[in-house]
């Protein structure tokens, strides 16, 4: 079977591999569809620990083609989405039920085989039911949809509040969906391309900043502003050093900001402590996706959350090599890999 494989950093080929046999507590799915991540950029260039060589690919879904002797909950023909970040139970921080923070933490389509093949291998704990009826590349979104509903759990978004998401990329366009869920009567999305600007407001969007064309603190949170002096909560989807200051400016007294976008390791932006004391601002990180794959299935399964719309290309494995290898293009939001 094809598969694509880092074969060590800047690396990546489609390859003829053997098709993986299940072991005892293992299903044997035929993926279906395997989104591109930003994340899979990052794996390429070496910004975060791989273990190559391995197969990318680690938002997926597809079909049990077989299963191990010991596996009980599932049978050949269903459909499964994965969560494809695997805890050991045992270390201290399994013990504290933060498995996002297991110091024996494994995730398929990093550290072990993922999605970007004809065929994956996936331990039955890990994998979630979906309907047979539900459009087989939605079912991919389950993962990153589950790292912003993590997100949003941790935000405390309550109905009737403010919500800033800053960033339009799948993650933003998501979170956004999801403050409207939670009740948030009021959700602006801050984010440079005029498409994406469009697509946030069918999504559900109140409003809609162009931070290229005026500084969206003013625009928000200014005396003019949107929302004058600032929102409840801040979700900062962008990763980026200009978000993260603005994130801080644009929550209000007693305000959260939820870190969600990722920042090379090492990379550190001013702060004024005084400010972040006085206005009693709740600054906060989220990472991965923790307990709320169901959630997420079901929120997909349910149309509650609108994915298809998020697919601009679709590719197949030949071409995933080049399009990682590469910066998105403008327009693109998910690439869709259709094995
Ligand atoms: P993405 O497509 O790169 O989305 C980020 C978007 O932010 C960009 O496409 C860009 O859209 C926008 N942006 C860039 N600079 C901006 C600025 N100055 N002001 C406003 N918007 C700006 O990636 P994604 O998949 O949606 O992911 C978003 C972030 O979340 C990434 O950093 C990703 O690594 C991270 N992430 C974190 C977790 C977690 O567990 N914490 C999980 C998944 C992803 P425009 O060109 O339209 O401005
Ligand atoms: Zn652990």
């Amino acid at each position: 079977m094809k598969a694509v494989r880092l074969e060590s950093i800047e690396n990546l080929f489609v390859r003829e591999v053997a098709k993986p046999a299940p072991g005892p507590g293992d299903l044997l799915v035929r993926v279906e569809a395997c989104g591109i991540c930003g994340s899979d950029r990052h794996f390429l260039h070496g910004e975060f620990p791989t273990s190559p060589p391995v197969t990318l690919g680690h938002e997926f879904s597809g079909i049990v083609e077989t299963v191990g002797a010991e596996v009980t909950g599932f049978r050949p023909g269903m459909r499964v989405t994965v969560d494809p970040n695997i805890s050991c139970g045992r270390c201290p921080a399994c013990q504290d039920g933060l498995v996002n923070h297991c110091r024996n933490w494994k995730a398929l389509g990093l550290a072990l085989d993922g999605g970007f093949a004809e065929y994956t291998v996936v331990p039955e704990g890990q994998a979630v039911e979906l309907p047979l009826s539900l459009h087989p590349e939605h079912g991919a979104f389950c993962e990153p949809l589950a790292c912003c509903l993590h997100a949003v759990d941790l935000a405390g978004i309550k109905a009737g509040d403010s919500v800033v998401v800053l960033g339009g990329g799948v993650i933003g366009l998501l979170t956004l969906q999801l403050a409207r869920l939670a009740g948030a009567t009021r959700v602006i999305l801050s984010t440079r391309q005029a498409v994406r600007r469009e697509l946030a407001m069918e999504l559900g969007a109140t409003d809609t900043v162009d931070p290229s064309a005026a500084d969206p603190v003013q625009v928000i949170a200014g005396p003019d502003g949107l929302v004058p002096g600032g929102v409840d909560v801040v979700m900062e989807c962008a990763g980026v050093p200009d978000t993260v200051r603005q994130s801080l400016k644009l929550a209000k007294r007693r305000g959260t900001v939820m870190i969600v976008g990722v920042m090379p390791q090492g990379q550190t932006i001013e702060i004024e402590p005084c400010d972040i004391m006085m206005r009693e601002l709740r600054i906060q990180g989220s990472f991965i996706n923790p307990f709320v794959h169901r959630r997420a299935a079901a929120l997909i399964t349910s149309g509650a959350i609108e994915v298809g719309r998020l697919v601009s290309q679709r590719i197949g494995l030949d071409q995933v090599p080049e399009v990682i290898g590469r910066d998105p293009l403008p327009g693109e939001v998910k690439v869709m890999v259709i094995p």
